[in-house]
This record gives structure tokens, C-alpha cells and sequence, in this order.
């Protein structure tokens, strides 16, 4: 069965391609390369101990992207690809809503002219917004959202829901990411943010090889444990998996159905901090900063209804997430440009 993996090249995107793989899935991959390395595809293929198709192709091209699918006889799309810095996003809000919404949009519409029904997508935790109840269950109202990143996520969601609407016989599967971290055991695929990173477990990393001092800690006034910030984190590994049952769930249904891909439980900045200290033999310098404009105090997911439907669940703990970001990490300080 063959699989097209927009933005596979990418952090997420390419554990998602080892999992599939590992699963049985044929794999195409569509990527511009904008936010990742050719060499991801390499180690990719390594992994997964067979031949992948890559495509420098950007998702709006609709040309370029009608040409793979002309070639490939693909019977689902996962779509992760899209720009993710969510400060970016506010400084430039229409390059994100262009390219973000516009490769949806241009990916369904080529979907529907090759007749293709199913599509996962790559949706965040950012769609809830500004938290009504804690945990967010799937059902809670989403937005509105506290950056034009999450806007892009939300209304993707909403483009993907009304094209579904009206084409009976497609089946969507939208998938909110609560804090993915982590890397694949191996150490071989991993999260390599470009300049000083703006996530707290590559931030982490960077301090635990050297290249950056300590880390800044936003925040010690939250209304949380520690005051510091609490969030959902979730081994990239697991949520790859995720993926695979999610695909596994569109074949044997129709319709728009949504999931939250979480661990349900919620860790504080000192409590990733020290489980990386623990995990890794290590020491974290940090210090207290201000808080970071734009920051949730705390959130984190109900993952029961991935459980129940999709029977799927998280099986990697906060020091796997560190141990595999550390060998990731130590075994390539400077990602995939060795
Ligand atoms: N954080 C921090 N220092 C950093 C980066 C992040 O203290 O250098 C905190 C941030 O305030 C939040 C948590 O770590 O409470 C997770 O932040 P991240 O940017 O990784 O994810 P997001 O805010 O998008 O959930």
C-alpha cells in the first residue's frame, strides 16, 4: 500500500517514514527541503531497510505535485508538511497562512482529481487555545488560537473537514500533537532546529553538548507544581506509531475523525530538566527567566479516546524521551551536515 508523506523529510515527518515502513507501508515522500537535510532520506532508508521515494517538490506546486501523484498509485496521504515556529508565525503571519493553508487546499485538490480518499493530518494541541477545562478532550471547543501558527493548524482542520463533507467517501483523520521530543533510538533521525532553538528539549540538548551555556527557564510564577511551565511531552516515536494506527483506522472508515496523540500526563520545565540530569548522567545549568510572552501556563491531553478507538498508546517514558534526544544529540552535534 502506498503511502504519500508530505514534509517526510522533516523531524516528524521521517520517524513517521521509519514506522510506516516498519509496518509494511510503501512510502513517497513529497518535501521542499525548506526546514530539512537530503541526508534524513539516506538514514531513512537505513532504518527502514528498503528503498524510499523522495520528491523535492513543495506541496502549493500543484503541478509538481500532480506529476508524483501520476506516477505513484497512492492510496493515502499523510500530510505533515508546513512551516512550525510559532514566533515566526506572528512576525509573518501571511507567508504561514499562504503556505501552510495553501498546501492543504492544493493537496485535497489533487487528492480529489486522483481519487484518493484518505488523509491524516498533522494538526497541535495550539487548536484548543487558551485552555476552558484541563485535560482538552477532543470534543472541547478549539480557538481561537494565540498565534497565527495554530490559526493555520485550526483552519486546516476545517478545510480538510468541509472537503470530507462533501466527498462521502473520503475518511480524515486529524491529529492534535501535544509536545513531541525525542529521537529514534538509534540516534541515526532526529529534531535539528536551525540557530539557537526556541523548544525546550533541543534547547536542553544544546546546553548538555555545549554549544549554548545554560538554559533559560520562563517562568517560576505559574499557578503549576513548581510554578514553572507544564506540558504534554510525547516520544516522537510514539506519536509515529500513532500515525501508523491512525492509517490502519481511515481504511476501514469514512468521515472526518479527530484524536489527541498525548501521554495525558503533564511534566513541568524542572521536571524535564531533571529527568534529562537523571537519564543522562548529566547537569542542566539554568536559570530563571522571565516569563515568555505567548506561554500557556499548563496543558495537557485526555489520550483516552486514542486509546479506546484507535488502540493506540504512549509506551516511552520522560527519560527515554531524554536518553534518545541525548544519543541523537551527542552522536550528531551538528545534525545531519557531518
Ligand atoms: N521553555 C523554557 N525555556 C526554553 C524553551 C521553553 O522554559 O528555552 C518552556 C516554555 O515556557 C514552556 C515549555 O518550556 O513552558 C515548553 O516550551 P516549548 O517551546 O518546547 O513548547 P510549547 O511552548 O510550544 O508548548
Amino acid at each position: 500500500m502506498n503511502v504519500l508523506l508530505t514534509g517526510g523529510a522533516g523531524y516528524i515527518g521521517s520517524h513517521i517514514a521509519v514506522e510506516l515502513a516498519e509496518a509494511g507501508f510503501d512510502i513517497i515522500i513529497v518535501d521542499n527541503y525548506s526546514n530539512a537535510s537530503k541526508e534524513v532520506i539516506h538514514r531513512i532508508e537505513e532504518l527502514a531497510g528498503k528503498r524510499v521515494f523522495a520528491y523535492e517538490v513543495d506541496v502549493c506546486d500543484k503541478a509538481a505535485l500532480s506529476e508524483v501523484f501520476r506516477k505513484h498509485d497512492i492510496d493515502a496521504v499523510i500530510h505533515c508538511a508546513g512551516f512550525k515556529a510559532v514566533g515566526e508565525s506572528v512576525q509573518k503571519p501571511l507567508m504561514y497562512y499562504r503556505n501552510n493553508l495553501g498546501s492543504t487546499v492544493t493537496l485535497l485538490e489533487t487528492m480529489e482529481e486522483f481519487g484518493v480518499n484518505r488523509i491524516i493530518f498533522s494538526s497541535s494541541a495550539t487548536v484548543y487555545g487558551v485552555p476552558k477545562a484541563l485535560p482538552y478532550t477532543e470534543d472541547m471547543e478549539t480557538g481561537p488560537c494565540t498565534n497565527p501558527y495554530g490559526s493555520t493548524k485550526l483552519m486546516s482542520e476545517q478545510i480538510i473537514t468541509d472537503a470530507a463533507a462533501a466527498r462521502p467517501e473520503m475518511s480524515a483523520v486529524l491529529l492534535r500533537y501535544f509536545n513531541p521530543v525525542g529521537a529514534h533510538p538509534s540516534g541515526r533521525i532526529g529534531e535539528m532546529p536551525s540557530g539557537v532553538p526556541n523548544n525546550l528539549m533541543p534547547y536542553i540538548a544544546q546546553v548538555a553538548v555545549g554549544r549554548l551555556e545554560s538554559l533559560g527557564v520562563f517562568g517560576d510564577d505559574y499557578p503549576t507544581k513548581d510554578g514553572t511551565g507544564v506540558r504534554d511531552y510525547i516520544h516522537v516515536v510514539d506519536l509515529a506509531k500513532g500515525h501508523v494506527a491512525a492509517l490502519k483506522y481511515s481504511l476501514e472508515q469514512s468521515g472526518v475523525d479527530v484524536f489527541n496523540l498525548g501521554s495525558g500526563q503533564g511534566s513541568s520545565v524542572l521536571d524535564l530538566v531533571r529527568a534529562f540530569e537523571r537519564a543522562n548522567g548529566l547537569k542542566i545549568p539554568y536559570r530563571i527567566l522571565p516569563r515568555r510572552e505567548g506561554d500557556l501556563p499548563a496543558y495537557w491531553a485526555d489520550a483516552d479516546k486514542a486509546e479506546r478507538v484507535l488502540g493506540w498508546k504512549v509506551e516511552r517514558t520522560l527519560e527515554d524521551m531524554c536518553r534518545d534526544t541525548w544519543n541523537w544529540q551527542k552522536n550528531n552535534p551538528n545534525g545531519y551536515d557531518e
